[in-house]
């Protein structure tokens, strides 16, 4: 397999994917022409990016392949269509904790800078002014943090430890949280309105995108200062610029721009301190991205899928319930179609056993189909998916998984072995969910098994095991595991064979 860098990540990393057996090419600042060629070749199979590609509909849709796994370096995907990728059944992984104590360190440090003209001093003693200004202590002071997750909490604990009245503003979270981190919840308007120091943390969304606009910064205190190490647009650099030209805020600090590089007006402003972009760039936070993605990625190779963005973690011991519950649908597809409804019923991980089972039914019809874009795909064929809850029979075990397509019913368990139980009304089935297997529903009479053992042996078909379901209504189901598929002769020579044993249906399935 192999991973194209596109972007810098630390040598560490680059080394530990050569441990793992990985072929790594490092193709640094390639053209979007070159990157979609290189992706279109189909030798690509894990892509590493971090903020300068921007992996939308168009790059995505040139990347060929069957398991693909596309790796943020850092936070954020916002240079992502998760959508297209999901759709393309493309995994995304980010590294979201690791670069949080860099952030909150520079947030910090870009505070203490506006707030006490580091910046203008430093520019100033170059060209030999030797000139005083008066800066502002943060100490006692209010402190605004907009969205208070891992790294607007970790301002809000590093405020305080400066002595700083700390209130947020985070409406997705729960109450306990603010309490947790010593921060008073409140409203944008009343946290723009109270802060001396305002400093954004929340992800780049249609709602956060231009929040700092002329009406918000208007709010914002007299003489306060604005710090933004999120995202860029955000806030209004033109608004911003007039806010500060006006004397309204006394600066701001800004690592993130509506367009990087930046080239806009707030260069030409004495009051912004401007860093390019370097919240996660420190050897610690890069060495930890680097190797977080090192761990995801060995996953993804060793089990075939890893914890994405876009796709249901598969959880330590539910491996086999996942590749079972994968089996039940295509087992169930085989025998009934056109799809209209999959349902799937398990005492547990729910979730992600829908998204097998809907990968199994589909993948009966469809290539490309993995856990990724399973549900994607279905809901754009009108296929509805229900998932429903059991109760284990023993609590330590999880109990019978069970899945439904259209009016189709299986069922399997993974206790003592990973086996089908049940097909429709009957039960007592007992094989594995693997290989070519046939399946013959007839009347309860003797002679038949005897019958279609020497029908295969004839057409030298391997019978590999053989099971009987219980009798429901006089009826009961035969489930062979044979070695190779059975042509149209052979199968339509069996039919022939089991018309006076009440044969009702002869079904071949793939599993
Ligand atoms: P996170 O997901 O842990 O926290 C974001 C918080 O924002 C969440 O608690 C969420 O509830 C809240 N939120 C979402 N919408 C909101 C809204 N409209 N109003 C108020 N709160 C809202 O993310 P994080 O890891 O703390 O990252 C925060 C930001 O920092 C992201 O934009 C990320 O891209 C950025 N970041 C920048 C750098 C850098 O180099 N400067 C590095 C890493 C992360």
């Amino acid at each position: 397999m192999k991973a194209l860098v596109a972007e810098p990540i630390h040598n560490a990393a680059i080394q530990a994917l050569k441990g793992l057996g990985l072929s790594v090419e490092v193709s640094l600042g390639l053209s979007r022409d070159a990157l979609c060629s290189a992706l279109g070749s189909g030798a690509i199979d894990v892509l590493i990016i971090r903020t300068k590609v921007q992996a939308d509909r168009e790059l995505l849709n040139c990347w060929k392949g069957t398991q693909r796994l596309l790796c943020r370096a850092g936070i954020g995907v916002d240079n992502i269509n998760l959508d297209a990728a999901t759709a393309l059944g493309i995994a995304v992984i980010n590294t979201a904790e690791a670069s949080t104590q860099s952030v909150a360190e520079l947030a910090i440090g870009l505070m203490i800078a506006a707030a006490r003209n580091v910046a203008s001093q430093d520019r100033a003693i170059r060209i030999g002014a030797w000139k005083r200004q008066e800066g502002m202590e943060l100490s006692g002071k209010t402190l605004g943090i907009i969205g208070l997750g891992r790294i607007g909490s970790r301002v809000a604990m590093l405020g305080k430890a400066l002595g700083m009245h700390v209130v947020a503003h985070d409406p997705y979270i729960r109450d306990d949280r603010f309490a947790e981190f010593g921060a008073e919840k409140s409203t944008l308007e009343d946290t723009l309105g109270r802060a001396d120091v305002v400093s954004l943390h929340t992800p780049l969304t249609p709602e956060t995108e231009r929040m700092m606009n002329k009406a918000r910064l208007g709010i914002m205190k007299q003489g306060s200062i604005l710090i933004n190490t999120a995202r860029g647009p955000m806030v209004d650099d033109e608004a911003l610029c007039d806010a500060l030209d006006s004397g309204h805020l006394a600066g701001a600090a800004l690592d993130v721009f509506p367009e990087e590089p930046y080239k806009g007006r707030l260069l030409s402003n004495e009051s912004v301190i401007m860093t390019p972009h370097i919240g996660g760039s420190t050897s610690e936070s890069l060495e930890r991205i680097g190797m977080r993605l090192v761990e995801q990625i060995a996953e993804f190779l060793r089990a075939g899928h890893t914890s994405a963005l876009n796709a249901p973690l598969v959880p330590t011991g539910a491996e086999d319930l996942v590749v079972l519950a994968r089996a039940l649908g295509r087992l169930c597809a085989q025998l009934d179609g056109p799809l209209h409804r999959i349902t799937v019923q398990a005492s547990a991980h729910g979730r992600v056993l829908t998204h097998a089972a809907v990968q199994g039914a589909l993948s009966v019809h469809q290539e490309g189909i993995n856990l990724v874009n399973a549900l994607a795909q279905a809901q754009q064929r009108g296929i509805s998916v229900l998932t429903g809850q059991t109760e284990p029979a023993d609590k330590q075990q999880p109990g019978e998984l069970q899945v439904m397509v259209n009016e189709t019913l299986a069922a399997g368990s993974v206790q003592g072995g990973m086996r089908i139980t049940r097909i429709g009304e009957h039960t007592r089935l007992d094989f594995a969910p693997q290989g070519s297997i046939l399946l013959l529903w007839y009347d309860d009479v003797p002679g038949v098994i005897g019958a279609v053992g020497t029908h295969l042996g004839k057409a030298d078909i391997n019978i590999k095991r053989m099971v009987v379901s219980d009798v429901a209504d006089g009826n009961a189901l035969m489930a062979l595991a044979v070695g190779d598929a059975l042509d149209a002769e052979v199968m339509e020579g069996l039919r022939e064979r089991l018309k006076e044993f009440g044969l009702s249906r002869l079904a071949q399935v793939r599993l």
